[in-house]
């Protein structure tokens, strides 16, 4: 791998974090409107040229915050909450706004850590986001603040910004900043702190320079930032901090402004495969056909259809193993049905799914996108 920094027109899928200091004006109490039009210029563009665009927005809490008039310091967790509840509705409302100006349908997915968690909610929500992204949306994404409580939040947007680009299996995700990257030393302490363009490879040495857990009191610091970038590029997906203190800041990256990349060794679907592959138990056999292992062979989906066997006792988004009619091990995936209604469809269209389960599942009993097969 060359470490050379790439261009945003190199992806297809990206996610751009925000952060909450470059969407509100604590000050005057409102939303910095001009400089969230020039970002929604930026991403028009990007999405124009058929790429797909996720947004992970903070700001509720510092919205409702200034909206509400709180005294400044930190807010007790109620007080948090219920301000998120206020500045949600504005900062959704104004995404919308900004983003339809460019006929852009922007959408909302509020989200708690266990949406990105527990996989079956975090396959839903993959689901849905997928589905918004085909319908070409963009979806605007923040932590559920008004029900998260400290112990099930994830309190910062930058990890979640991070399970979100590895959920959408996104190339990449660019972390607009109050900073325009990383330095080797605390900028705003040491005049020498020299910055870093390029991390190829997250090692001891660069979580150094992020400061320790201790002095880090700042949620949102360089601290989960770095975190951000091992969740990130441990699954393929690269990662970039960019600064947002100027107007049409991802113009900026690719005029080539001062950021830090940080680079993945994978891509997001061979990473994704390798966890199905290597890192999961499974739970229950799917039996299927010789034609269904065909075809499967070609890069095609399982189908009900081709399956005619389902053992194991496994829940919707459980990996199991798939297996042909002798009995050889074909592959493995994840199976979107749990094993009772895996049964019930088994050998049976697409088309009959809703009659016989009374809901509108998948078509695939195993996306092809969820599926490695043995030896590949
Ligand atoms: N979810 C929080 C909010 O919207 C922001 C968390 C963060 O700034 O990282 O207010």
């Amino acid at each position: 791998m060359s470490a050379k920094a790439p261009a945003l027109a190199d992806f297809r899928r990206i996610v751009v974090k925000v952060g909450s200091s470059l969407l509100v004006d604590a000050k005057a109490g409102r939303l910095k409107e001009a400089w969230l039009a020039s970002l929604a210029d930026d991403i028009a563009r990007l999405h124009g040229g058929k790429r797909d665009i996720i947004v992970v927005s903070s700001g509720a809490i510092a919205l409702g915050r200034s909206v509400l008039k709180l005294p400044p310091g930190t807010l007790k967790l109620e007080d948090s909450q219920a301000a998120a509840a206020v500045g949600q509705i504005a900062l959704a409302r104004t995404w919308s706004e900004v983003l339809g100006r460019h006929g852009i349908t922007a959408s909302q997915i509020l989200v708690t850590l266990d949406d990105t968690e527990e996989r079956r909610r975090y396959l839903n929500a993959r689901s849905t986001i997928d589905k918004l992204l085909e319908w070409r949306s963009v979806p605007v994404i923040n932590e559920n603040d008004t029900v998260a409580t400290t112990e099930i939040r994830y309190g910062d947007n930058d990890r979640l910004a991070a399970r979100v680009a590895t959920m959408a299996s996104a190339d990449l995700l660019v972390l607009l900043s109050d900073v325009d990257g990383l330095y080797d030393a605390p900028p705003h302490l040491d005049a020498k702190a020299k910055h870093i363009a390029l991390v190829p490879r997250i090692t001891a040495e660069i979580e150094a320079m992020a400061g320790d857990a201790a002095s880090d009191h700042a949620r949102g610091g360089m601290r989960t930032k770095i975190e951000a970038g091992k969740i990130a590029t441990t699954a393929g997906t690269h990662m970039v901090i960019a600064s947002g203190h100027i107007d049409n800041p991802l113009k900026a990256i690719e005029a080539g402004a001062r950021v830090t990349w940080f680079l993945t060794p994978g891509n997001p679907v061979t990473s994704r495969k390798k966890w199905i592959a290597g890192s999961l138990e499974p739970k229950g056999t799917l039996t299927i056909d010789a034609g269904a292992a065909a075809a499967l062979r070609r890069g095609k989906s399982l189908l009900p259809a081709g399956v005619i066997r389902v053992d194991g006792d496994f829940g919707r988004g459980d990996a199991v193993v798939i297996r042909g009619p002798d009995g050889a091990e074909i592959g493995r995936g994840l199976v979107a049905y749990d094993a009772e209604d895996a049964a019930r469809i088994v050998r049976k269209s697409s088309g009959d799914i809703v009659l016989i389960l009374g809901i509108e599942g998948r078509a695939e009993m195993v996306h092809r996108d969820d599926m490695v097969l043995a030896g590949a």
